[in-house]
């Protein structure tokens, strides 16, 4: 199968914003036996600003667009720094691609990233794509990262989209603050109804919530890739996801 992986801030750092070590050896590891096991992957991996604003002493994930492309800056070294060395250790390769709005909005432009992504593939290594976020302009920002990861789903013609949150999947409410949510297993469809019930916002460092994830549910389903939705804080999760099993919130694709 081939495979695109998102993961977010929350799973990716402590709420200090440092790099929470052992989840992030332990995602490499899984996804490095993955593709041993053949499977084509693609990472698209938030925690540049997060990781930037740890290794900075910032206070919290900064709010004006300066400190946030600058602590981008530093966090995205950060990330690829860590990438590398933990998949080099299983001997896989990683390539950087940092994308903008009008790398996905330009025919062109976007024709070239899907050229690179598929060589990528065909030579064996591992795609990491963040958006760049220090270049990005508030007209033009794709703005989280898993409306990109759907668009990546799209442009390497995915067979699943695995979006990794600090949460397991979708809830009836909002289980943080209401006891009688419950776990929706699997959304034949996005329909209004399930819609209302992603209300609210993300963590103090990442900026996505459950409304961005149903955003990139219908841009994947669109495009005919079921999408799933599981707790990234054991990253074996992603066995389970691979073999079918029932985990976390899986968007299907319309039958037509
Ligand atoms: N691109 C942002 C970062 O790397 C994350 C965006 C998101 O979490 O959705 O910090």
């Amino acid at each position: 199968m081939r495979i695109v992986i998102k993961v977010g801030t929350s799973t990716l750092a402590h709420p200090t914003g440092r790099l929470n070590v052992r989840r992030v050896e332990s995602l490499c590891r899984v996804m490095s036996d993955l593709k041993n096991a053949g499977h084509e992957l693609v990472l698209v991996s938030s925690g540049a600003i997060g990781m930037g604003a740890g290794k900075l002493c910032l206070p919290g994930r900064p709010k004006d667009i300066p400190t946030k492309q600058a602590a981008a800056a530093v966090g995205q070294c950060e990330l690829m720094y860590v990438y590398d060395k933990l998949f080099s250790e299983y001997n896989h390769t990683v390539a950087q691609l940092l994308l903008t709005g009008e790398d996905i909005a330009h025919p062109e432009r976007r024709q070239n990233v899907e050229n690179t992504l598929f060589r990528l593939l065909k030579l064996g290594a591992l795609p990491v794509i963040n958006e760049n976020d220090t270049v990005a302009t508030q007209e033009l920002v794709i703005g989280d990262n898993d409306t990109l990861g759907a668009v990546v789903a799209t442009a390497v013609r995915a067979d699943l989209l695995i979006v990794l949150s600090d949460i397991d999947g979708l809830y009836t409410a909002d289980p943080r603050t209401d006891k009688t949510a419950t776990l929706i297993p699997v959304i034949p469809t996005i329909t209004p109804d399930i819609e209302a019930m992603t209300g609210g916002a993300g963590t103090a460092l990442g900026t996505g919530g459950m409304q961005t994830k149903l955003h990139a549910a219908k841009i994947a389903t669109e495009s005919g890739i079921p999408m799933v939705i599981a707790n990234g804080n054991a990253p074996e999760i992603l066995y389970d996801i691979v073999e079918g099993k029932p985990v976390g919130t899986r968007f299907e694709v319309k039958k037509s």
